[in-house]
């Protein structure tokens, strides 16, 4: 078990973070000041904040002591980094974002002049402190299209034609649950006729994701799409996305309800385009169902198509990867969005599984820079980053994009500086306020909504309510 021991200062969030990226399952006792990781090396180390506000980190078995020797950073940053520098020596292991252990490292990138400063400071990779570094100047050039005082809508649809096997999120399967659709739909349109007249602000963006949200029925589809539209008055400027997901629920019809919206954005999300796989995760599709309905999705007019494709997928090697990203790419969809695959239990890092991990660890990488270079030869750019807790491999998720086709609703939604109301089970509604003498730092108040879709079914009029206290509507 390796413990580490915090002294001179409480930031336990930081020193978790970073031994999780390392080690995955940690534990805390805040009482007697230490945080361990249980498959790891035997090993105590000291964690110190100094009065200063440097830090370092000694090994207790040998008195080494780990220290940056360069610019200094705020104490939170400066623990993380000490501590990283002393694993990463211990483990032999670099990751490729260093110490920064965050979910948003482009608003970290966005502090700094250049990539070089980024990938200095914090002990980043070359080539993701070029990406984070270039993503982060996109980020902030679409965030300014979005006004401040506009509202961002999500209208959550936690339902699935069937589960996929990696799936971490709330999405139930409808094989289960097929009675409930129709009250599910119903319970959002109540939601959404409760809220409806008391919003006077102007709505920019509107993201309908799931789950699937074309799981619906046409009819039901078509209802909900109606009472949106109808109930919050979506004007044509507003950037209106729907994820239909998987294929094998998009129909012409549905497709053409978009349309009559005058809706442009979809996501048909093939996630990988090798069959064997396909049929492995439980998906009720083929890579084949996909062309076709990407095809039609095109002869019906949308004009930015988002396609997702996940990196370390189960029963994949980092060639089988590489292959899907060069299908997609013949395809040429406006936006590619690389996931790497959020692992909740991962193998630890214990002395006997490091080689193991390591191996696993460059396939994947090495299969994410080939797509991305790949992706960078055929005209697409990132344009939005983010990484989950935990995420496998220490890499991210990358939002790719041709011309200015970059989705705002996903800039808005991950920058945690534009407000976000939420309908349906298991949303995040947001409000960013603006923080004096910073641009990028805003402090952020939450109101979550019920996360099982039957307790919201019977509940959703409550939702409103609460939502219209928290937003002061
Ligand atoms: S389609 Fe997406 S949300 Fe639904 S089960 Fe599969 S991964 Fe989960």
């Amino acid at each position: 078990m390796l413990k580490v021991i915090l002294k001179g200062h409480d930031c336990y969030y930081g020193i978790a973070d970073i031994l999780r990226m390392f080690f995955g399952e940690i534990s805390e006792d805040r009482e007697k000041g230490f945080v361990t990781a249980s498959d790891a090396p035997d090993i105590t180390l000291i964690n110190t904040v100094e009065d200063d506000g440097s830090s370092f980190t000694e090994v207790m078995q040998n008195a080494k002591r780990y220290v940056f020797d360069g610019v200094p950073l705020e104490a939170g940053r400066e623990v993380r980094r000490s501590l990283y520098i002393a694993l990463s020596d211990i483990t032999g292991t670099e990751l490729p974002w260093g110490c920064l252990s965050g979910i948003r490292p482009t608003l970290v990138a966005s502090e700094e002049d250049s990539a070089e400063e980024l990938a200095k400071k914090y002990l980043v990779r070359e080539d993701k402190a070029a990406l984070g570094f270039e993503t982060s100047r996109e980020e902030m050039r679409l965030l300014g299209l979005v006004p401040h005082d506009d509202l961002n809508i999500y209208v959550g649809v936690p339902f699935c034609p069937s589960r996929c096997s990696y799936c971490s999120f709330i999405s139930e399967d409808i094989s289960h649950h097929l009675g409930r659709l129709g009250e599910y739909e119903a319970a959002i349109e109540k939601e959404i006729r409760a809220l409806a007249p008391h919003i006077d602000r102007r709505i920019s963006t509107l993201y309908m994701g799931g789950g699937t949200p074309t799981v619906f029925s046409d009819e039901q589809f078509a209802r909900l799409l109606d009472c949106i539209y109808s109930e919050l008055k979506i004007d044509p400027g507003c950037e209106v996305t729907v994820e239909a997901g998987r294929p094998d629920t998009i129909t012409g019809y549905k497709l053409d309800v978009m349309r009559s919206h005058n809706i442009g954005r979809i996501c048909i999300n093939p996630q990988t385009m090798r069959n064997e796989t396909l049929a492995k995760l439980g998906r009720l599709h083929t890579s084949e169902d996909i062309v076709r309905t990407y095809e039609l999705a095109g002869e019906k007019g949308f004009e930015v198509i988002n396609m997702d494709l996940i990196a370390g997928l189960p029963h994949e090697t980092g060639d089988d990867f590489v292959d899907s990203v060069s299908k997609l790419i013949k395809l040429g969809p406006g936006n590619i969005t690389v996931h790497t695959l959020y692992k909740k239990r991962r193998a630890a890092l214990s002395k006997a599984t490091v080689l193991d991990r390591e191996e696993s660890r460059g396939d994947i990488d090495a299969a994410v820079r080939e797509g991305y270079r790949l992706l960078y030869e055929a005209g697409y750019h990132p344009y939005y980053l983010y990484r989950q807790k935990d995420t496998g491999h220490g890499l991210e998720n990358t939002g790719f994009a041709k011309g200015d086709t970059g989705c705002l609703y996903n800039v808005a939604m991950m920058s945690d500086a534009r407000d976000i109301l939420s309908f349906g089970a298991g949303g995040m509604s947001k409000r960013c306020f603006e923080q004096a003498g910073s641009a990028s730092k805003h402090r952020v108040e939450r109101c979550p909504t019920v996360k099982d879709a039957l307790t919201y079914i019977r509940g959703s009029i409550e939702a409103a309510e609460r939502k219209r206290a928290f937003f002061e509507l």
